[in-house]
């Protein structure tokens, strides 16, 4: 192979994230360029890192938005364009289920490009289970059979090569009714069927792509044997938020597609298996089924609101509107005078106050040319559990935890470690409340030789947003801040589509509609080419208080108020809205 980008050939399963693989998952936190398709929820999309360049190749139903032969050339092409890169190909369901996978990679295969398959739960299996309908049942059914109901032109004339391997005449005299009898542009999207063989097979039938042709398809299954009463069912958008179920028979499939207004994506299935789904369908119906809210806050504080209003049935776009950034380190406040990793031996302990605060300093350190081997011998201190984690999963043990969790906890914990004669007079405070007779009866000496940690010697490792309580606790320690809190500037396309068919915008602060709506702003260079997408945007928004319904008000949002400046009290007044 060539020294290319790899491709990573994904599938991003039937809509929910939570049925998304942990391998493609950690594939798209690294990717360097992410081709995604129409059916890849957003949820899945904010996977992505930030700084990938987001390609959208999505296909709406009616017209394509770039045509298969040009999405494997675009594959090629970053390859070949990016030596080293993560090229992630993302696609609905599984790859190599109807999803053309196998083209993109003979393409890639021709050129000499590496590549890799991550699997993905296809809709043909999972969206019946959540539908409830289990596709082989003893007794009922003992084969299932994944039929596409739309085959493309473009397939059977610019594919000749792969036809001819694959024996392709051979399938056309296996359905020579399929292709000879009703002609027409819609029958050729489904010549490649075998109507005779799939109405004789006992098995489940599960039809995807077919809802434009069903009419003529389950006309073509009753003509060629199949029993006109076997239950049929259509399952929209399954496993989403959206999903519906429609139930009929064979009979009165195209009626129903027309009377329920059965859109795309939707898939069929028919058999005696569909039934079990009046009874097994487990899938309750929430409060918040079929809502699409935008969360605006950061990522890490989203979790919770984000998975709450998840579980009452909504689908979340988290959108933070802040992001940070790692930057040189600087000493005490933003504008301090750089500080310089040649220093680091000047300190004896350092405190990490947030995983981010971890991650930084060691991109710093890596960049400074140094790596773990400049800490030995320094004590490490965590303002708590989760970023004390953060540091196990880098090979290193915190030697200071405080109790409580907090800034403060911290501060008092290591001011603690450094007592000594001199500070005592100044610290006569602290000597109260940490109880210091106890101490220094357990180390008498320690009041003028032994302290743990010298106070200068301490190295605070924070964000530009941390305020000065461990530096007042601390005053002789030292600040570097390593990394900024921003508020985000733009969005992404995909981004901004995500949001502009939502319900409603949630806000947890006035400081977020503020950044909500300049991140809406284009940049300057796109504005006339995507105008249409900035305009649009939910005017629905919930809010948690007075002041954030204020700037919500100024920028033409309905305002619906939570009734008390909590999370818990702001997601109780989503519920209720929705439920009247
Ligand atoms: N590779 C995909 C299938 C791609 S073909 C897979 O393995 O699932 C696209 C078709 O898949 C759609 O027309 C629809 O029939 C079906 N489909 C994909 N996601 C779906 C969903 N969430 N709900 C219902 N049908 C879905």
């Amino acid at each position: 192979m060539k020294n290319f980008g790899k491709v990573y050939l994904i599938g991003a399963g039937p809509g929910d994230p939570g049925l998304f693989t942990l391998k493609g998952k950690s594939i798209l936190e690294r990717a360097d360029v992410v081709v995604y398709d129409r059916l890849v929820s957003p949820a899945i999309l904010s996977f992505c890192n930030a700084s990938a360049e987001m390609v959208d190749v999505g296909k709406m139903p009616t017209h394509h938005k770039v045509k298969q032969s040009e999405i494997n050339k675009l594959l090629v092409k970053f390859a070949q364009e990016k030596p080293g890169a993560v090229i992630a190909r993302l696609k609905g369901g599984d790859p190599f289920v109807f999803g053309r996978g196998g083209e993109e990679a003979l393409e890639l295969i021709d050129a000499g490009v590496e590549f890799e398959v991550v699997p993905g739960i296809t809709s043909a299996i999972s969206v019946p289970a959540y539908a409830g309908i289990p596709v082989s049942h003893r007794g009922i059914a003992t084969s299932f059979h994944i039929v596409t109901g739309h085959e493309k032109q473009e397939m059977q004339t610019c594919h000749s090569e792969l036809y001819e391997t694959k024996n392709f005449s051979s399938q056309v005299e296996l359905c020579p009714l399929g292709r000879s009898t009703k002609g027409g542009v819609e029958e050729s999207s489904i010549s490649g069927l075998d109507f005779p063989a799939l109405a004789k097979c006992p098995g489940t039938l599960i039809f995807l792509m077919g809802i434009s042709n069903m009419e003529m398809i389950s006309r073509r299954l009753i003509e060629c044997g199949k029993d006109p009463k076997t239950p049929l069912a259509f399952i929209e958008k399954g496993t989403t938020p959206y999903q519906r179920t429609v139930m009929c028979t064979l009979e009165t499939a195209g009626e129903t597609i027309l009377r329920e207004n059965v859109t795309a994506p939707a898939i069929t299935i028919m058999g005696g298996v569909v039934e079990l789904g009046k009874i097994l369908a487990w899938r309750k119906d929430l409060p918040l089924s079929g809502r699409r809210l935008v969360i605006t806050r950061a990522a890490k504080q989203a979790g919770g609101i984000a998975s709450r209003l998840t579980a009452l049935g909504a689908e979340v776009i988290e959108t933070p509107m802040i992001e940070t950034r790692g930057v040189e380190p600087r000493v005490g406040s933003l504008d301090g005078t750089a500080a310089d990793f040649a220093d680091l031996s000047n300190f004896d302990v350092l405190a990490f106050t947030s995983t981010n605060g971890v991650d930084s300093f060691f991109e710093l350190l890596f960049r400074a040319g140094l790596d773990i081997r400049s800490l030995a011998g320094k004590k490490i201190a965590s303002v708590g559990k989760i970023t004390e984690k953060k540091l196990l999963e880098r090979g290193i043990r915190c030697d200071y935890v405080p109790e409580d969790h907090t800034g403060e906890g911290l501060g008092k914990l290591l001011a603690s470690k450094c007592l000594s004669e001199t500070q005592c007079a100044s610290h006569s405070e602290l000597y109260e409340t940490k109880n210091f007779s106890s101490q220094v009866e357990l180390c008498p000496l320690g009041r003028s030789t032994k302290c743990e940690v010298e106070e200068s010697r301490i190295l605070l490792l924070q964000g530009n947003l941390a305020d000065d309580t461990i530096l007042k606790l601390l005053p002789k320690a030292t600040r570097w801040v390593v990394y900024e809190t921003l508020p985000v500037a733009t969005l992404p396309d995909w981004k901004r589509e995500a949001v502009a068919g939502a319900d409603a915008v949630v806000f947890a602060s006035s400081s977020a509609v503020e950044n909500f709506m300049n991140a809406l702003k284009l940049p300057q260079s796109t504005e006339g080419a995507a105008s249409n997408l900035s305009a649009q945007r939910p005017h629905l928004a919930f809010s948690i208080g007075r002041l954030t319904s204020a700037t919500a008000k100024k920028y033409d949002f309905e305002v619906v108020e939570s009734e008390e400046t909590s999370m818990d009290s702001l997601v109780k007044k989503i519920t209720e809205y929705y439920a009247v």
